[in-house]
């Protein structure tokens, strides 16, 4: 028999033509999926009884020939008849396993779904493809097709011993790759390493006298029992761990916990997530999680399937409810991917709360290495902020843990400011703030350690949520100002004049732009001179690292307040070392104007001589030097030459 192949709407193979040069090896994956619905089909029938007899060997075989160029996928399922082929081949809008599906309804959770072009998707890389069947039923015929990628095909009786399906690719020169073993295990292993038949390919092989040999044993590819396919209750944590070195056979980390999903209604959803240990950079864990379709690997973007904090978990989901052959961008607004995802979210939550509660001591072992993924989801999820809220944890530079609700009641007493505030200190480095938190410390003052790559976001967002609550960084400013209990007395103890006078003397000698020189009555058991640090704009800088629009910030340099503590007594020494002389100096005439009327330039002289006080200090360069760099020492800026350069003059002064 010759004929037309039947294409509803419009011809198939510029369609095909389309994706040759993108997914075109997802052939593979397409053949090998008939292969086992075919074989699985068989077991249902046989399952209710319409498949008489024993099945015998069910193994799914992939074959190259490469005298013939060709690559076979053989299988024992249910075969075709040549009216099946036609139906189901040949009238390929018509599709043959929705309507088994149909009337097997409740049985045929174990047919793989629809990827769209099927068995058509072998003309990507075959010039010619042949079918050879011979059906399950009892006295079938066995049929011969064939098709050279026009819509002409050929069908005729053939002999073909065994039951089921041979197709047969003829390999195009521009895909030789396709004859290569390497190529098509490598392939068999991306899509098909948890299939539920087993395919095999080639022979197992093994070392031996120094070469590779083939064993008499078959090379199975896959493993058709995969861990999220079974119950939780058959599982140890054992099988959890050597399934997710299977699913990551190069990653050498043990994952911290994992979540066996495992939905039936209203949609189905089947999966293992994994928590992995992350402490920074969140880029390199993302894109693990593998997405299956009846244990069909479809892909490891899942970007448009689960909020993008998810996306840094590892392991399987496994869901024969998301669409396939949409747009990525269309996926996110499907009903079933929604729901699939808020699910996801959900279990999520709730195996962290579960953890928490059930086990506070394991859980904040734990913290450390799944900060990052909860702060991520609370900065990104609304939903998921509400929920982890409660078992998010800020740790103090005691080590200690709590939660912002216990934290607060902590620290309330002591750091309450004044206009009834809280204010919580951090520091991002310890060691480089030591002096800052000593003072902290001795003021009954907590410090927590915020060094985390998005600290300073979640930080941020704790204050938007929360009125009356502010972090600062325990070097920001004098501690006094930090958590202010009383309004300032602003007793000052410089003169504006002799204030200008010992700015000039420290610019001069400082001469860096970046320096700020504010003048301050600090403890006088404080250092007398010390750098802070603005939280606001040191805060939009790191910020401005993660979000985009922000580089305005990220491009300043950084700036730093030099605090001249004028209830130093170092200080007021120098003060009193200053010289002063009196200045004639020209300014602009400040006369109010009385008239009422607006004073003509040229009728009256708007300019006039006044006499000013002017302080120098000189001869001081030496200790002015050394008490800046003992500054910059203290908050840890003093580094190569001027650190040497310090060191030098402190063993000269002794
Ligand atoms: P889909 O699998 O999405 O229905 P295909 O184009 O891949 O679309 O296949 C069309 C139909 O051809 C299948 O539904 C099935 O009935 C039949 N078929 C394809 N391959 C085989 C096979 N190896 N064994 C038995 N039937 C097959």
């Amino acid at each position: 028999m010759k004929g037309n192949i039947h294409v509803t709407s419009e011809n198939i193979f510029p369609v095909i033509k389309k994706f040759l040069y993108s997914d075109h090896e997802i052939f593979l994956r397409e053949l090998i999926s008939n292969a086992v619905d075919a074989t699985q089909k068989l077991k249902t029938l046989a399952s209710v009884g319409d498949a008489k007899g024993d099945l015998g060997d069910l193994r799914v075989r992939v074959t190259i020939d490469k005298s013939k160029k060709t690559l076979t996928v053989s299988d024992h399922g249910v075969g075709m008849t040549s009216d099946e082929v036609d139906r189901y081949i040949n009238q390929i809008a018509f599709s043959g396993a929705e309507e088994f599906v149909n009337k097997y309804k409740d049985k045929a959770e174990a047919i793989i779904g629809h990827f769209g072009l099927g068995f058509y998707s072998a003309f990507m890389v075959a010039d010619k493809v042949e079918i050879f069947s011979l059906s399950y039923l009892p006295d079938a015929k066995a049929v011969h097709w064939s098709c050279s990628g026009e819509t002409e095909f050929a069908m005729e009786d053939t002999v073909k011993a065994e039951r089921g399906t041979d197709i047969v690719l003829h390999i195009n020169d521009e895909f030789s790759q396709y004859l290569e073993d390497a190529t098509v295990e490598s392939l068999l292993k991306k899509y098909c390493k948890f299939l539920p038949v087993e395919i095999a390919f080639g022979m197992k092989k093994e070392w031996k006298d120094g070469k590779q040999v083939e064993t008499g044993e078959e090379n199975i590819i896959n493993n058709v029992n995969p861990a999220w396919t079974r119950k939780p209750a058959d599982l140890t944590e054992e099988d959890y761990k050597t399934f997710y070195h299977e699913l990551y056979p190069t990653q050498m980390d043990e994952p911290l916990f994992h979540i066996h999903l495992n939905v039936d209604y209203p949609f189905h959803l089947t999966g293992i997530l994994y928590f992995p240990r992350i402490k920074n950079n969140l880029d390199i864990h993302r894109n693990k999680i593998q997405l299956y379709c009846n244990q069909v690997f479809v892909t490891d973007e899942v970007e448009n399937i689960v909020p993008e904090y998810l996306t840094l978990l590892h392991g399987v989901i496994d869901s024969p409810d998301i669409p396939l052959n949409v747009s990525r961008s269309y996926l996110q607004s499907d009903n079933n991917v929604k729901k699939i995802s808020s699910h996801i979210t959900k279990k999520v939550a709730d195996k962290l709360a579960d953890m928490y509660k059930n086990d506070r001591e394991d859980f904040e072992h734990k913290w450390d290495d799944i900060k990052l993924f909860i702060q991520f989801g609370m900065l990104s999820d609304e939903k998921f902020y509400e929920r982890a809220i409660g078992f998010a944890l800020l740790k103090n530079l005691e080590g200690k843990y709590a939660t912002l609700d216990d934290y607060r009641t902590q620290v309330k007493e002591a750091q309450t400011d004044k206009d009834g505030n809280l204010v919580l200190l951090y520091t991002q480095d310890a060691d480089a703030n030591y002096t800052y938190i000593e003072r902290a410390r001795e003021k009954g003052y907590d410090v927590l350690l915020m060094d985390g790559e998005l600290d300073v976001h979640f930080m941020s967002m704790l204050e938007q949520k929360n009125e009356h609550l502010r972090f600062v960084r325990v070097d920001s400013d004098l501690i006094e100002n930090l958590i202010r209990k009383e309004d300032k007395k602003d007793e000052p103890t410089l003169s504006t004049e002799q204030q200008e006078g010992l700015r000039k003397a420290v610019q001069n000698v400082l001469n860096d732009p970046n320096y700020y020189i504010e003048f301050q009555a600090a403890a006088a058991d404080a250092l007398p001179m010390f750098l802070t640090q603005n939280e606001f704009m040191r805060r939009m800088k790191e910020m401005s690292r993660h979000q985009q629009g922000m580089s305005f910030y990220g491009n300043m340099p950084d700036q730093y307040t030099l605090v001249v503590n004028t209830a130093h007594p170092l200080i007021q020494d120098l003060v009193a070392k200053m010289t002063s002389e009196e200045v004639e100096e020209v300014v602009e005439k400040k006369e109010p104007n009385t008239s009422g009327e607006p004073s003509t330039s040229g009728t009256s002289e708007p300019r006039e001589t006044v006499t000013k006080t002017v302080y120098s200090l000189a001869g001081e360069d030496e200790r002015l030097h050394q008490l800046l760099d003992i500054a910059l020492l203290a908050s840890g800026r003093l580094k190569g030459e001027s650190l040497a350069r310090f060191v030098n003059r402190s063993v000269s002064l002794l």
